[in-house]
């Protein structure tokens, strides 16, 4: 149970958002409640563990060594019509264990002057009343309920995010723009352990991809698949994994399976409301084309802990003050992520001959590459696609 109750700040989630949003408040002074409703924090893992090079990740935090699973040196993508794209390149980025990194980051708050209360599920969120929004808690161990106060919330609940539309945003996740997805943990070692290998296009997968990451420390692998709202009668995401880890590693066995979802829609147009916050995939930061969000969600927290600080200091918690973080996110990360989208979109409606020649495309590109000349042949090539499919290109990059 929380020790006090009147908070300068709650923040629902000690996700990687929220967690690193909760240690940046309490290192500037303010009283910080991070409330999970997990009992540990980081557990159940449901993310395939691929993340962004060390170099990004120190921008936010020491880099801990303890939960770095591998150095990642390359991407093979294996297109349709047997269309496959080696790229290797040293430092990509790194597989982590998601356990201990969710916790190094609970930590890091808890180390800063948070008060981490795990077992605590957040259940409602009252209108702003008298300068304060009240919290409805209920302690999972004990199944006690209560109330608590805070200046400002933070809404840092993932996925199955609820606190946004406590305060009466518009957060619902429509199936088109929903990845649904399952991973299998496989006892196995991968041929190319330090390489990200996918499955993607029309006579594999339809909207979405198949996955494997090593994880060289553990000596196992990450199979997923993921997929947007599948066709009628298409294959499911279990069966989907299970087909590839039969091919892939016949003998070797499952030690885990979990599922998930993934907002790829883009970054909510409403995020922000009167002394409340959203951030994470609670606010879709999660990049719409890889379905990656945990350094997004972690520059989220960043920029959410930026902006609720200058509020304070200005002396305005108000959703129009407040919108300057929208506007920040947009810049930073959520343009990048609208045209990764339309990308997305354009690339999944071409029809299979046509979605074979795109890969065929972007191949020349990184066996040359990706030189300053290969790049203007293969953009112009892409050009010539688009306008021989119009009505993809139309409905991914017009809106
Ligand atoms: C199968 C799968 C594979 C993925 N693979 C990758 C990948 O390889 N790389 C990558 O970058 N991303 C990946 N992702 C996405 C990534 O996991 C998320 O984008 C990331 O976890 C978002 O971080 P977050 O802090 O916003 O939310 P979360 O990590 O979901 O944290 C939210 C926290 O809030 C808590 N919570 C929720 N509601 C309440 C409540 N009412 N009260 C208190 N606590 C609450 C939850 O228990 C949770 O701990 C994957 C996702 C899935 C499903």
């Amino acid at each position: 149970m929380p020790a006090s109750r009147t908070y300068d700040v709650v923040v629902i989630g000690a996700g990687p958002s929220g967690s690193l949003c909760a240690r940046n408040l309490a290192a500037r002074g303010y009283h910080v409640l991070l409330a999970e409703k997990r009992p540990v924090v980081g557990v159940p893992v449901r993310c395939g563990e691929a993340t962004g090079r060390r170099s990004r990740l120190s921008n936010f935090m020491k880099v801990n060594e303890a939960y770095i699973e591998t150095d990642l040196n390359g991407v093979i993508l294996n297109g349709p019509g047997g269309v496959s794209i080696r790229y290797d390149k040293e430092d990509i980025g790194l597989m982590i264990d998601r356990r201990l990194f969710d916790q190094d980051v609970a930590r890091q708050a808890q180390a800063a002057g948070a008060e981490l209360c795990v077992n605590t599920r957040i259940e409602g969120i009252s209108p702003v009343k008298d300068g304060v929004r009240e919290l409805a808690i209920v302690d999972e161990a004990s199944k006690t309920a209560s109330t608590i106060t805070a200046r400002l919330v933070v809404g840092a609940d993932g996925v199955e995010a609820l606190s946004g539309r406590w305060v009466g945003l518009k957060t619902r996740q429509l199936p088109p723009q929903v990845c649904s997805a399952i991973e299998l943990r496989v006892d196995a070692m991968d041929v190319n352990p330090n390489h990200l290998t996918f499955w993607q296009g029309h006579d594999s997968i339809n909207k979405g991809y198949v996955w494997v990451f090593p994880k060289l420390k553990s000596g196992v692998v990450n199979l997923g698949s993921g997929v947007l709202t599948p066709k009628l009668g298409e294959k499911n995401m279990y069966d989907l994994s299970m087909e590839y880890k039969n091919r892939l590693f016949p003998d070797a066995k499952v030690v885990e399976v979990h599922g998930g979802a993934v907002p790829v829609s883009g970054n909510l147009t409403e995020f922000v409301a009167d002394r409340f916050v959203l951030c994470g995939d609670a606010a879709h930061h999660t990049n719409p084309l890889t379905g990656g969000g945990i350094i997004s969600g972690i520059l989220g927290g960043e920029l959410a802990s930026r902006w609720i600080d200058a509020g304070f200091r200005n002396g305005d918690l108000s959703r129009s003050f407040l919108v300057q973080y929208q506007v920040d996110c947009w810049e930073q990360f959520g343009k990048h992520h609208h045209r990764q989208m339309s990308i997305r979109d354009f690339v999944v409606e071409l029809p299979l001959p046509t979605q074979t020649a795109f890969y065929r495309i972007f191949k020349d590109m990184v066996d040359a590459d990706l030189s300053l000349p290969s790049k203007l042949v293969g953009y112009a090539r892409m050009l010539g696609l688009a306008a021989g499919n119009w009505k993809a290109a139309k409905k991914a990059f017009i809106k």
